[in-house]
């Protein structure tokens, strides 16, 4: 593998970086959980959208530059490295978006993906319900014919952002006589409509970072059907790749944190402890490993762009592999860290840089659990990349 990068993508890199540095704000925004938070993080996505940078992937119509994977990657790291904000309208871009440039029709492409680029649209993704988790085939909240359209009711939980977003995706069940994964249809709505309730979740950090979402006979058009009716589960797949593959936690993301892990060690840590100092060489060789397998799966596909790319490299279930790898490295990383700081990491005040550390070690404890739980990872690669027996 050459790993040299072309001109093309040197001066990408070097656009990318000098625009962040002019514009990733100094102090970092207050957490995306908030109100305020939440409306500086949207209008953050407008500056980027504003110089073409939100969504480099994606088609020009719709936004974007048509960069390659290579790009994209190379966006990633500079964004990472430069330190800027939480995507606040990850769900959308990570997950909605490649559905709908897989699945979606023109018309609804071309209605919602410049808003969503430019943040105009905050999407939160409602698919899990209390009784539908992992078994997200048990999903019970119904959707009902009506003239024009359909009627949604029943009740979704832990849908990120949902508290401030604008709009919501999810799988209700069309065909009430259908089980399981038959008789589903993937819907969009609108968190402001009639019949929606929306009760915030507080998580480990004290914010909202949830919702859930009470639907009580919601209206929605045919229009905002995405594959025809019925065919919810095999679009939901596509959508779940996605969501697993390198999109939502590209490597860029943990190259940046190893990097500053590196230069905590380098400043606080005791050379003496070379047990510790061996986790911090492990976690730069994790992030570089996942690196790595970045550049790997976008030679592969050679100059397409991500939108061509099945996530996570060849095979839709070989997204599972690297949703398992990069969620440990960050929990093992942000440990790591940690222990590094010794006992000042858990008495750091809100506006001291080194919180960032705890910050960051309880999101990661969400890592093996949201896009779909380790265990459940496992079992995908044991049974569709391993070919192993399927268990009881
Ligand atoms: C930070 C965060 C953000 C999230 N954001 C969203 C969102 O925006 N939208 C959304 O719809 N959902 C979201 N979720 C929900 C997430 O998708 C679910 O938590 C996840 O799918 C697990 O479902 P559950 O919580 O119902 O746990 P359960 O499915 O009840 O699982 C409980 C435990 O049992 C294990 N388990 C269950 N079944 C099996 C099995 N067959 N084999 C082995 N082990 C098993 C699980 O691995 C887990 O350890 C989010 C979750 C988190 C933590």
């Amino acid at each position: 593998m050459n790993l040299d990068f072309d001109a093309g993508v040197v001066d990408f890199r070097a656009e990318v970086a000098a625009w962040l540095a002019a514009h990733v704000p100094d102090p970092p925004l207050p957490s995306v959980d908030t109100a305020t938070g939440f409306a500086m993080h949207r209008a953050f996505e407008a500056e980027l959208a504003a110089a073409r940078l939100a969504v480099v992937d994606w088609p020009v119509e719709y936004g974007g530059r048509n960069a390659s994977l290579l790009e994209w990657l190379v966006f990633e790291e500079e964004y990472h490295a430069a330190g800027g904000p939480v995507r606040v309208g990850q769900n959308g871009l990570f997950v909605l978006a490649p559905t709908l440039l897989a699945h979606g029709t023109a018309e609804q492409r071309a209605r919602i993906l410049p808003r969503l680029a430019r943040a105009e649209d905050v999407w939160a993704q409602a698919w899990s319900e209390p009784g539908a988790g992992s078994d997200l085939a048990a999903l019970r909240s119904r959707a009902v014919r009506t003239d024009g359209g359909w009627l949604l009711s029943g009740q979704k939980t832990w849908s990120s952002r949902a508290v401030f977003a604008d709009r919501a995706f999810g799988l209700f069940r069309s065909d009430p006589g259908a089980e399981r994964h038959h008789g589903l249809t993937y819907l969009m709505f609108d968190l402001g409509a009639d019949g929606v309730s929306i009760r915030p979740i507080t998580q480990l950090d004290g914010e909202a970072g949830f919702a859930e979402i009470f639907l009580d006979d919601v209206f929605v058009p045919d229009a905002d059907v995405i594959g025809e009716p019925g065919d919810g589960w095999r679009i939901a797949m596509s959508s779940a790749g996605h969501e697993r593959g390198l999109p939502l936690r590209s490597p860029g993301r943990f190259m940046a944190a190893a990097t500053r892990l590196i230069d905590l060690w380098q400043r606080i840590g005791d050379p003496a402890d070379t047990a510790l100092a061996g986790r911090v060489a492990d976690a730069w060789i994790g992030a570089r490993a996942y690196q790595l397998h970045g550049y790997r799966v976008a030679s592969e596909s050679g100059a397409g762009s991500r939108a061509d790319v099945p996530p996570g490299g060849a095979a839709g279930a070989n997204a599972s592999l690297g949703k398992v790898f990069w969620s440990e490295l960050d929990v093992a990383l942000h440990e790591t860290a940690l222990d590094v700081l010794g006992p000042a990491a858990e008495l750091t005040a809100p506006d001291v840089p080194e919180r960032r550390w705890l910050d960051g070690y309880l999101f990661a404890l969400a890592g093996p659990i949201y896009a779909g739980t380790n265990e459940i990872q496992r079992s995908v690669i044991a049974e569709r990349v391993l070919g192993l027996p399927r268990g009881a």
